[in-house]
């Protein structure tokens, strides 16, 4: 699979979910999120941990520019605060889930 056909994927998948969870209804949204939604979540969880800050309070992933390379930006970097910028569009999570009947 070449890069092109990869991202090309990534992209169609991202449609089909963000189409389904925008427009389906609720019984469909809830099923694909049920299926999707522990995947979905540990891929954002691998996105975020390379992002984790060093010693000195920089991340130790991300570069701050190519004329700089060996500096490192504060933590929280731009992924961070990427993550929670979303985060803050999320209604609020009870804590405790309820409890599945059946
Ligand atoms: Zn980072």
């Amino acid at each position: 699979m070449t890069v092109p056909d990869l991202f090309g994927d990534l992209a169609d998948q991202h449609a089909v979910l963000e189409r389904m969870v925008r427009h389906g209804d609720d019984e469909s949204v809830l099923s694909v999120m049920r299926v999707n939604g522990p995947a979905l979540l540990a891929a954002y969880e691998a996105l975020l941990a390379p992002h984790q800050p060093d010693e000195r309070g920089r991340c130790t992933t991300c570069r701050r520019h190519w004329r700089n390379r060996l500096r490192r930006p504060r933590f929280p970097c731009r992924v961070v605060l990427a993550a929670h910028q979303a985060h803050q569009g999320i209604a609020a999570i009870p804590s405790q889930p309820a409890e599945r009947s059946g």
